[in-house]
């Protein structure tokens, strides 16, 4: 690696962005165990939230400023009091903290948005930035829109504000409409025309819908950008955001080209991908760059021959360096804590004792019901989300029986409080008899939305992970769990979902 290359901060907005998209909704427990991984990762900061949108928000964004170390922790705000001292309040347990505050420019949000003339959204900007800087040094100022913003105007935002004292100045192209040789053309526009652009740390964000998030974020950089705004998996509203890993590798493998870098260990991408994509539900496609099944797979002959000969005439990243070492071996029942240990690590997952000693004891009963365990039985194992063993109710119980289109299933359930339940349901089929039988013991009757099955692994006894997606009083939730036995994982995880909704309930009803 050359050592003067230009260092490119990398700005997680998984837990922001990501999480406000559609169906990608997070618990407060999967959200800081999605910020423990980006610490990992080595990400510079983390948006951890809208402290402001909820008490929910609020809380996840004050456990993670307390509980996750290295990362700066930053949370998103209005240009309103309000917004800026909930932000600062939940931020103000971590060491390194940043307020982020924004408002739209463009003159499509200033009219039918904000009713909001040119004068008032620099006034309001600089009265944001300031109320911000009375509780933090570290500020981020977003132009909302910047990429359909007149440049001149743009060009006085962004002057008033670093004379307010941002620190760093992110442009947004918040609707995905620019393309990269435009996009660079505005950073160079600003670098040339705002008087102390140099006071500020520019950073780009940009979303994919046009697919070139990724490609404008690079041309950013190109043109003086020095932070990458982005989220894992490019999770984020509509099309999504620019992909961390996407973003990453790109520079990695091209650093001479770029002439800048990033901190991110790169070996941990694919464990952080695969963590993500198992607590949000959103799966990653198998062509998917950098990350996908297939980025590594070398299918057709001539590849294949040539592959043998020498990696790198169709290999231009080796997939150790994204964190992928697939092994062929296999584990059974005879093997040890050390042979678990150590594939857990080759995967690339860091895990306390603790929750090594619980993997370690589900291995065990896993494996004595089924041969073979591949990596995905590992995986599975390792990412089964706390919501299902954390919840109030547990599954104590169950029994079906199903004829010809007619199946009935009886539930027993346990609660923290104390009490057992047990209920029976009738349905079309042993699943549906199971999850009326909850719905009765639980008094909760979520939407059913979707249902997926899907085989973690290989063989006639592989793993089966049940998904299950509801609507509740307005609000989604998403439960998964793996067992061998199909109907099993399904009661598990509307299980899961009615945990969910209960403890939500339990929340807003203390907030
Ligand atoms: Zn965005």
């Amino acid at each position: 690696m050359t050592s003067n290359a230009d260092q490119v901060m990398i700005f997680d907005t998984t837990l922001r962005d990501g999480e406000q998209s559609p169906g990608c909704s997070m618990t407060q427990p999967e959200k800081l165990r999605v910020a423990k991984a980006l610490a990992e990762l080595g990400v510079d900061v983390i948006e951890a939230g809208f402290p402001a949108a909820s008490p929910g928000d609020w809380e996840a964004v004050n456990a993670v400023a307390r509980e996750v170390h290295g990362p700066i922790i930053c949370g998103l705000a209005r240009c309103n009091r309000g917004d800026i001292e909930k932000a600062a309040k939940a931020l103000r347990d971590a060491p390194r903290h940043r307020i982020h505050v924004f408002l739209a420019t463009s003159a499509i949000h200033r009219e039918y948005k904000l009713n909001m003339a040119k004068d008032e959204i620099i006034r309001s900007a600089v009265e944001g930035v300031k109320i911000a800087r009375d509780f933090c040094e570290d500020i981020e100022f977003s132009p909302e829109d910047a990429s359909r913003t007149e440049l001149e105007f743009l060009a006085q935002v962004v002057e008033a504000v670093i004379d307010a004292g941002a620190t760093t100045v992110n442009i947004p192209d918040t609707v995905g409409y620019t393309v990269p040789h435009e996009f660079a053309e505005l950073f160079r526009y600003l670098r040339k025309n705002v008087r102390n652009i140099d006071r500020a740390r520019l950073s780009v964000h940009c979303h994919d819908d046009l697919g070139m998030a990724v490609a404008n974020s690079l041309m950013a950089v190109v043109a003086g950008a020095r932070q990458i705004e982005c989220t894992i998996n490019g999770i984020g509203e509509r099309a999504g955001n620019c992909s961390l890993e996407e973003v990453v590798m790109a520079m990695r493998t091209r650093e001479a080209f770029f002439n800048a870098r990033t901190g991110i260990n790169s070996q941990r991408l694919y464990p952080v991908s695969r963590l993500v994509s198992s607590i949000t539900g959103m799966p990653i496609p198998r062509n998917k760059a950098v990350v996908g099944e297939n980025a590594f797979a070398h299918e057709s002959g001539i590849h294949q021959h040539g592959m043998l000969k020498h990696a790198s005439t169709y290999e231009i990243m080796r997939p150790q360096d994204v964190g992928l070492s697939r092994s062929s071996l296999v584990l059974g029942k005879h093997s040890g804590r050390h042979a678990l240990r150590e594939r857990i690590r080759e995967l690339g997952f860091a895990i306390d004792d603790t929750e090594f000693a619980r993997v370690f004891e589900e291995f065990k009963i896993l494996a004595d019901k089924k041969k073979e365990l591949f990596d995905g039985d590992i995986e599975a194992l390792v990412l089964r989300s706390e919501g299902s063993n954390g919840g109030p109710w547990t599954l104590a119980g169950l029994e079906t029986q199903s004829g010809a289109g007619s199946a009935r299933a009886t539930v027993r359930l346990t609660h923290t409080d104390g009490r057992t339940v047990e209920r029976n349901g009738e349905g079309d089929g042993p699943v549906d008899a199971a999850f009326k039988a909850i719905e009765e013991a639980t008094g909760l009757r979520p939407v059913l939305r979707k249902f997926e099955l899907r085989s973690l692994s290989e063989g006639e006894d592989a793993q089966g992970e049940a998904i299950v997606y509801v609507d509740h009083n307005e609000r989604s939730y998403r439960g998964s769990s793996a067992t061998t036995d199909i109907v099993e994982s399904a009661t598990r995880a509307f299980l899961e979902v009615v945990n969910r909704i209960e403890s939500s309930q339990k929340a807003q009803a203390a907030a």
